[in-house]
């Protein structure tokens, strides 16, 4: 898809009143059609979020790559595309860090939401150490290269580029730096997937907030944001919405 995808990722934010924040941003993305909006609560959340979404997508932050199992605690594709959601983030760094997934794990989920009929967001980048070392831009194509499924395709996954070091931290990279990675990641796409790879909107992930918006989504490449801390109120992740190419 050629549609600006601007997608909310809650992390382990928000309650059942936070309903009410849905219906706003479910109210601006009918007013902006133009631009595909999605958001990722807590799982608890997947299931009353997708009964109020309108045309706003309800994704899983996580899933496992079984269909089922011994696997206390985890949820499949399968269960929580029961609950509502059509797509799931796979791969943020949070959780590679947090649970220690690898780059073989990451497609392992992204192939089993695919085979369970739902989208995936795939996110890959660097720490602030592989940055000053000064090969950011190999590193992060290698974890792409390596956390793709070989079906993958437009139709059903997205990229997101998330500079580890700029998650939470109010930095950002200059333009420059976010372009070239961007052409650097749709290279690597189209080396792995053929025409295929044209296709896979790449989205930046990082402090985007109201006043970076614009900027960063009318980079070459960018193909829409995933968005943390600001996605949380709709007075801060609405005008991203708005500012969506
Ligand atoms: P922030 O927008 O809070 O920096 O978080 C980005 C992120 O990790 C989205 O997945």
């Amino acid at each position: 898809s050629t549609a600006s995808y601007i997608v909310g990722n809650w992390k382990m934010n928000g309650s059942a009143a936070d309903v009410a924040v849905l219906q706003a941003i479910a109210e601006a993305a009918a007013a902006n059609g133009h631009v595909d909006v999605g958001i990722c609560p807590p799982a608890t959340l997947i299931a009353a979020f997708a009964a109020a979404a309108g045309k706003v997508q309800i994704g899983a932050q996580d899933c496992h790559a079984k269909a089922s199992g011994a696997h206390t605690g985890n949820l499949s594709a399968a269960m929580i595309r029961e609950a509502g959601a059509t797509c799931s983030i796979v791969g943020h760094s949070e959780r590679r860090a947090d649970q220690g997934e690898t780059d073989a794990d990451v497609a392992a989920k992204a192939e089993a939401l695919h085979a369970a009929g739902m989208g995936a967001i795939l996110c890959v980048g660097e720490t602030l150490e592989e940055r000053d070392s000064g090969n950011a831009i190999a590193i992060v194509t290698a974890q792409l290269a390596a956390s793709l499924p070989a079906s993958a395709s437009g139709d059903w996954l997205s990229v997101a580029y998330e500079p580890v070091w700029a998650i939470g931290t109010g930095r950002v990279p200059v333009a420059e730096d976010i372009a070239a990675m961007h052409a650097a990641l749709r290279a690597t796409l189209v080396a792995k997937l053929g025409e295929a790879g044209q296709g896979v909107r790449i989205l930046y992930g990082g402090s985007v907030n109201p006043a970076n918006a614009a900027e960063i989504l009318a980079i070459a490449d960018v193909g829409g944001a995933l968005v943390g801390g600001a996605s949380l109120k709709a007075e801060t992740f609405i005008p991203i919405i708005e500012a969506a190419p």
